[in-house]
């Protein structure tokens, strides 16, 4: 079986195919879905995580044996850059293998300047590597409050702005909006930097009911109004906008694998 995986439900419209390198996550993100669906308590998946036993044999077996030509995210599982025990020296050594079969990836993460020690590996791959962070509040109490051990908003906003100023292709996944007037500022605050080059924007799903008093027609549109002048590329999630027919999107904005990293015309194996 492949270590690399085809995600279903919510997540593929994150990704076609992702990898996690970690079963748990120190961030302790209050909303965080996926002791739910690993079905685990809390305390057993907000730790800090060891790698998974033997990953490095298993994902080079699975890249011998397959060709990805779409891109894998890492990780659905867990952040890559949160405080696990070996420091992230395994995402090192994951996408160092990733690069060297030239598969395409997006790293996702709200670890914040921890990202930049991997600025190498990611210049290395050129246009096959998209990464990004999670954007949920500008003010930094409410931040702490509902994702504790993550990077601060203004370190995630930093880092973005030094991966782009180092030509890497960066995104933004506003997933979850909690507050539109928090997310909205994010946004403007990203265009002002020039930071960013993909927005993913979806909504709150599924937490103490706080997602059901937002207006998310006029997130929806406020969001449209403010991204479509500047010609970005942006992805809104299904979950948004089954909220809000009446918002008019483009066939672009709403294919999830419009902007995601991928090789054109690259040979198959044998195996696919
Ligand atoms: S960073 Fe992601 S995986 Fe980690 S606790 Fe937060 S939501 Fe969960």
């Amino acid at each position: 079986m492949s270590i690399i995986y085809k995600p279903c439900g919510m997540a593929r419209e994150y990704s076609p195919y992702a990898l996690n390198i970690y079963i748990g996550c120190s961030h302790g993100c209050k909303y965080c879905y996926a002791p739910h669906t690993l079905q685990r308590r809390g305390e057993e998946y907000f730790i800090k995580p060891e790698p998974r036993k033997d990953i490095l044999k298993l994902l080079e077996k699975d890249l011998q044996k397959n060709v990805y030509t779409e891109q894998v995210l890492l990780s659905f599982v867990g952040d890559v850059y949160c405080d696990n025990t070996d420091g992230s020296q395994t995402t090192r050594e994951v996408l160092k293998l990733l690069n060297a079969y030239k598969v395409p990836v997006a790293v996702l993460s709200k670890g914040g300047k921890k990202m930049l020690r991997d600025l190498d590996i990611f210049k290395e791959f050129g246009d096959r590597i998209s990464v990004g962070t999670t954007l949920t509040f500008l003010d930094e109490e409410k931040s702490k409050l509902l994702e504790p051990n993550a990077a601060l908003p203004e370190e995630r906003l930093e880092t973005l702005k030094i991966l782009h100023e180092n030509g890497i292709k960066t995104f933004a996944s506003f997933e979850p909006t909690i507050e539109p007037e928090e997310s909205l500022k994010l946004i403007k605050r990203t265009l002002a930097d020039n930071s960013v080059d993909h927005y993913k924007i979806g909504k709150l799903n599924n937490f103490r009911r706080e997602d059901k008093w937002q207006d998310w027609g006029k997130y929806l549109q406020d969001c449209v109004n403010l991204l479509r002048p500047t010609g970005k590329q942006v992805y809104y999630k299904f979950c948004l906008r089954k909220l809000a027919p009446e918002v008019e999107l483009t066939d672009e904005e709403i294919n999830p694998d419009e902007y995601i990293v991928k090789i054109k015309n690259k040979q198959l194996s044998i195996y696919d």
